[in-house]
């Protein structure tokens, strides 16, 4: 990390949404500067700047959305460009949702690959904690601690003995994100496709983009990773932190969380300003940077 990154060429891709069940084109495209990553719905003429301020709903996915112009399912893709440094990126969708792919974050991560990734010669300050910050809902809590790196401690607990308890601890790299986390793909249980479907969701929902799970068995084929769920739960996790708009230097601790929870300790951090600090690590704090110039993105933070 350390400079901001766009991408050398623009590249596309198509899939459906999972819960929408739209056939949406999806266009990633190099950006300036000081653009953060800003969705741009063409249907609708509309930009949907990836903050947590816009995030809308956390109903199995995450929705951002500015005057009524939502974009759905953000996660999966925010967590590949977030985990590869990808800062300055317009995504350009036809409809109202990221294409699921394969229900992991690998489809994005070849996406950003075949692009290219273009340093930018702008420093980029990093989110560091002066101290802990916590959110919980009942036994589930997300936590974020002082740290040198960006690292992750997640846990999960399902009833079904196929998933059980489940728990990684990572050091957030490029490479290890790729190998590592990026191909995880989304879970379902087979107990919540029809509750899904009687509120409108999971209708873009196959075998071939969710690992569905009955009680004792996995319906989908074969598990990439034997403990692929909490994986998927960390892909996740680093795609919702993501709308903090900055790498985050911080530890953090994640237990039986979700999209709500993932979104609200990003907030709870914005609200506390004296809870952390932009750092900016002194080889790149280049002379030649105007003051003005970085405006823009430390307002971004600030809003
Ligand atoms: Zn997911």
């Amino acid at each position: 990390m350390g400079w901001q990154k766009t991408l050398a060429r623009a590249v596309e891709a198509e899939g459906v949404g999972i819960h929408s069940g739209a056939q949406v084109k999806v266009r990633l495209r190099p950006a300036p500067v000081g653009t953060g990553v800003v969705f741009v719905r063409t249907d609708l003429g509309v930009a949907v700047p990836a903050r947590a301020e816009h995030a809308r709903d956390f109903s199995f996915a995450t929705t951002i959305g500015v005057r009524g112009a939502n974009v759905g399912t953000v996660e999966h893709l925010m967590s590949a460009l977030y985990a590869l440094g990808i800062t300055n990126v317009f995504v350009d969708l036809s409809g109202p949702e990221v294409p699921v792919m394969d229900g992991s974050a690998l489809p994005f991560v070849q996406m950003i690959q075949r692009a290219g990734v273009l340093e930018q010669n702008r420093s980029l300050p990093e989110v560091r904690l002066l101290r802990s910050v916590r959110v919980s809902h009942g036994d589930r809590f997300v936590e974020l601690h002082p740290a040198e790196h960006f690292s992750v401690d997640y846990r999960v607990r399902y009833r079904s003995p196929v998933v059980g308890e489940q728990r990684l601890t990572l050091t957030v790299t490029p490479e290890r994100f790729t190998s590592a986390i990026a191909p995880a793909r989304t879970f379902g249980f087979l107990s919540d496709v029809k509750h899904l479907r009687d509120r409108g969701l999971g209708r873009g929902g196959s075998l071939n983009n969710c690992v569905i799970v009955d009680e004792y068995r996995v319906l989908s084929g074969r598990l990439r990773f034997r403990d692929e769920f909490v994986r998927h739960k960390i892909l996740d996790l680093i795609g919702d932190l993501a709308l903090l708009e900055y790498p985050l230097r911080a530890h953090v601790v994640a237990h039986k969380a979700g999209h709500a929870l993932h979104v609200a300790v990003v907030r709870e951090l914005l609200s506390q300003p004296e809870a952390w600090e932009l750092y900016e690590p002194e080889r790149v704090a280049p002379l030649s940077v105007h003051p003005f110039a970085l405006e823009p993105v430390a307002h971004a933070v600030a809003g």
